[in-house]
């Protein structure tokens, strides 16, 4: 354990803590129509997203476990027809909280595979001090892949695709290719700075390289459902990525002039952005720790 990580501890706790006191009891479901067939669902936690069609409904992502009957319901009032198939972007609670519910109503759940060896296995935060027991069996994705794989339904092409480790080593992406519309998960968010989660492999380099790829992916017309905020554009995805590249880049070349951790996280370096990002759960501080850290940890 190294001198910056009561810091970093701090800001991850007063997160979680935040999600976990949520009273999900007075969550409502609220579905919004982006094309015929595609609608995203907010209520606590990720966004959802669903493909609607007379073979059967299609979920990315599914919030916590309480809200998964409201999930159905919002998703019945969409269309009747059964739900067959649960997409993980990724394996945080907040995403993937309703999968045993999902589950046991004879819902496939498909994910990267380090989605599920992640959940079979306890997981250690050396950094926050913190260990997660695995998931219950019913949560675990039943298909897995590595890089790419693709459901052809609804008339509609779905690839699901694993672009680099940036959130954590078991992102993937969700392209609805006819519909032109694109679920990112957590490797795209707009409540400000995002979190990379470098205990479960996510790493800065590798947020960036994810961003290089969805832009390649997508163009101008493509409506784009984040893990967290409202949809957003390509050019909203530009901006989003070309600030953290600069906050990386201004935090390698002070790494590499032999300035410690701590007072590169002093230096200002989000300064500019603070008003606009940093309302939300990581600040502009703790980011450029969390980055600086990372990159640190990569040199050794
Ligand atoms: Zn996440």
């Amino acid at each position: 354990m190294n001198r910056q990580t009561p810091i970093t501890t701090m800001f991850l706790c007063l997160a979680l803590s935040a999600t976990a006191q949520q009273n999900m009891d007075t969550v409502k479901i609220r579905p919004q129509k982006l094309t015929d067939q595609v609608y995203m669902l907010k209520g606590a936690g990720g966004n959802i997203g669903l493909l609607r069609g007379k073979d059967g409904l299609i979920l990315v992502d599914d919030q916590f476990a309480p809200l998964s009957d409201r999930i159905r319901e919002a998703a019945k009032t969409i269309d009747p027809t059964a739900i067959r198939f649960l997409i993980n972007t990724h394996i945080h609670g907040d995403h993937t909280g309703g999968n045993e519910n999902f589950k046991r109503q004879g819902i496939t759940i498909l994910a990267h595979d380090a989605v599920r060896d992640r959940m079979k296995t306890e997981q250690v935060n050396k950094a926050m001090n913190r260990t997660t027991p695995p998931r219950d069996p019913d949560a675990w994705p039943v298909v897995t892949f590595g890089s790419k794989m693709s459901i052809h339904l609804n008339d509609e092409d779905i690839d699901l695709i694993h672009i680099a480790s940036g959130h954590t080593d078991g992102d993937i992406v969700v392209h609805f290719r006819n519909a032109n519309v694109l679920h990112t998960g957590d490797a795209f968010v707009r409540y400000g700075f995002p979190f990379i989660d470098v205990s479960s492999g996510g790493s800065v380099n590798g947020f960036i390289t994810s961003l290089d790829g969805i832009l390649a992916l997508i163009n101008d017309q493509t409506r784009v459902i984040p893990g967290h905020g409202e949809v957003a554009t390509k050019a909203d995805l530009k901006l989003f990525r070309d600030r953290i590249a600069r906050i990386r880049d201004e935090v390698a070349a002070a790494l590499k002039k032999g300035m410690k951790v701590e007072d590169i996280a002093g230096l200002g370096i989000t300064k500019d952005l603070d008003a606009d990002w940093g309302k939300g759960f990581v600040k502009g501080k703790d980011f450029v720790l969390m980055v600086a850290e990372n990159l640190r940890g990569e040199q050794k």
